[in-house]
């Protein structure tokens, strides 16, 4: 046993190896950072229940090992936060509802160890989120009659146990399926010099101009890699331009990935190479360009015309 860095929770088994913290906490799932990240946190520059929440987030996504985290921006980065206390009341729903096995299942919610669901700022903020879920008709609360009227009170209830009701099944099920990022437009292409303006000068302004946000990978790439971040990046997004100029395997892979999904896929290739373009493909609906002017005009009467926003 030893003190999470993080949450002070006296029960986790984080240990400092090399400058880096590395273990289990019941609230923060799984801590795995460098010690100068601790120096962030302690000088302000990110809150801790912000980093619980990362954390646990991160470890019931079982990515926590994905990266060792040197600095506050790079562990924000790494999901997407809800941004009011609807959206971190929905986080419990979700929680709820990917851990459900029946109407009879019920999960154990302790608010103390487990308000970084909902990047709640401990157990009091949680219980309060719980309560209202409660008085909403949205779970289903197991136990006794005591437990109901501290649970009615708002007091802070250790070891509850929680079931979705109907409705809040089916408000569950609707969160995930318009989930977090309906704006988000994942981008595959061939990550080049010479490709790089054709981003920033086409692709990027035609998604801004149609109000929605370019997702580019290439921070994150990966030599031609397919890792779990880019497909999750997939499944979050609300369509894919596939650019295939330079015919990458990559762009190839992430298409058909997207499709297999049933998401829209905008199919884009240089003019000059319309010839190259894999056999399997060359049916869809292809935008041919001349110029970055051409993508880009091109690109917004597409995106207008198939795109449901
Ligand atoms: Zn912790």
């Amino acid at each position: 046993m030893s003190v999470c860095p993080i949450c002070g929770c006296e029960k986790s088994s984080v240990n400092i190896i090399d400058y880096q913290y590395l273990g289990e906490c019941p609230v923060c799932g799984y801590v795995n950072c460098d010690a100068t990240f601790i120096d962030e946190i302690v000088a302000g520059n990110i809150q801790k229940h912000i980093v619980s929440g990362i954390f646990r987030q991160l470890y019931n996504e079982n990515r926590h090992k994905e990266k060792k985290i040197a600095n506050a921006q790079e562990l924000l980065d790494m999901v997407t936060r809800p941004q009011n206390p609807m959206e971190q009341i929905d986080r419990i729903l979700i929680f709820l509802y990917k851990n459900f096995k029946s109407m009879t299942n019920y999960i154990t919610i302790d608010p103390k160890y487990d308000y970084p669901l909902a990047f709640a700022t401990g157990d009091k903020e949680m219980a309060s989120f719980l309560k209202h879920l409660f008085d909403s008709k949205l779970v289903n609360l197991e136990g006794s009659r005591d437990h109901y009227s501290h649970v009615r009170r708002n007091d802070i209830v250790h070891n509850s146990n929680f079931c979705l009701t109907i409705e809040g099944y089916e408000k569950a099920q609707r969160l995930q399926d318009n989930k977090l990022n309906m704006d988000k437009v994942f981008v595959a292409m061939w990550f080049t010099r010479e490709m790089t303006p054709v981003y920033k000068n086409a692709i990027e302004p035609a998604i801004s101009a149609c109000n929605f946000k370019p997702m580019r990978i290439d921070k994150k790439e990966h030599n031609n890699k397919i890792d779990d971040e880019i497909l999750e990046e997939i499944e979050d997004c609300k369509f894919m331009i596939a650019d295939f100029t330079g015919q990458r395997g990559g762009v190839y892979f992430e298409a058909g990935y997207a499709k297999a999904l049933k998401k829209e896929v905008i199919f884009t290739c240089k003019a000059s190479e319309s010839k190259e373009v894999h056999f399997d493909t060359n049916h869809f609906n292809y935008i041919f360009w001349k110029d970055e002017e051409d993508l880009k005009v091109k690109l917004i009467k597409r995106i207008s015309e198939s795109i449901k926003s």
